[in-house]
């Protein structure tokens, strides 16, 4: 079934999460409200503690609020018991880390074909999927090379191409230029740029306003609010 294209990606009501840390209540995520549309590209801002990670572990599935509703591609998963939630997550979302997170014995090929080894996709296809993602990200050259043996731009790359390979409803990413030196930096930040215009609804998590300004939406948050939204002119 596809989504009708009024239904927001993303849908949060009054969602909160909350630590118990020695007895002393941490407030991670305070009633926070946020829509995002099909194809958006958004940035979260804010300083360290503020709930950036948090917000984006309970849009990825990863973390389920205390409290509130969330909606993704408008089917409420914030009741889903784990198994089914990990399910959506391997299904609907991407995600790309600071660290790469790729599997060193593995090639880019096999790393990339990863998240579709949890779906029932014949080999044949995921080789051919994995490949048509390595080439998106202008790594079709590679296929056969592991982590070790690319630059840490490359192995970024890898690591997008694995977010995609799936096409997500979503792509979230945590300080994905954070490891890398300013000029490859630019060049993930170019191809983020490229997937926006193809479509894909990416949210960016960075402190570095940078890096925010290629989003065109900054969504900036304090002790687990959103403090500001605003769209990038
Ligand atoms: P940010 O990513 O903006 O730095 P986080 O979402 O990581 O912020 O953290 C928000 C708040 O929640 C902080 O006060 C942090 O200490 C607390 N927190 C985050 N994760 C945990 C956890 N697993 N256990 C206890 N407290 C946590
Ligand atoms: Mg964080």
């Amino acid at each position: 079934m596809k989504p009708s294209p009024v239904v927001p990606v993303v849908e949060l009501r009054g969602v909160s999460r909350r630590y118990d840390v020695g007895g002393e209540v941490v407030t991670a995520l305070a009633e926070t409200d946020l829509q995002i549309q099909r194809g958006e590209y958004v940035a979260i801002m804010g300083p360290s503690g503020s709930g950036k990670s948090t917000l984006l572990n309970v849009l990825g599935c990863l973390d389920r609020p205390d409290s509130g509703e969330y909606l993704l591609d408008g089917r409420l998963v914030s009741r889903l018991p784990d198994r089914e939630l990990s399910h959506v997550r391997g299904r609907q979302i991407g995600f790309v880390f600071q660290s790469f997170q790729l599997l060193a014995r593995a090639d880019a090929a096999s790393n990339v074909e990863l998240p579709l080894r949890y779906s029932d996709t014949p080999r044949v296809e995921r080789k051919a999927r994995a490949l048509s993602a390595l080439e998106r990200v202008g790594l079709a050259g590679r296929a056969r090379h592991r982590p070790n043996e690319l630059s840490g731009g490359q192995r970024q790359r890898v690591a997008i191409a694995r977010a995609l390979v799936q096409s997500p409803s979503l792509v979230l990413a945590d300080e994905p230029t954070g490891n890398l030196d300013t000029s490859t930096g630019e060049s993930i930040l170019a191809l983020f740029d490229e997937l926006h215009r193809d479509g894909t609804t990416i949210v960016l998590v960075t402190h570095d306003a940078d890096v925010a300004r290629h989003a065109r939406r900054v969504v900036t948050m304090r002790d687990g609010r959103v403090e500001s939204d605003r769209s990038n002119s």
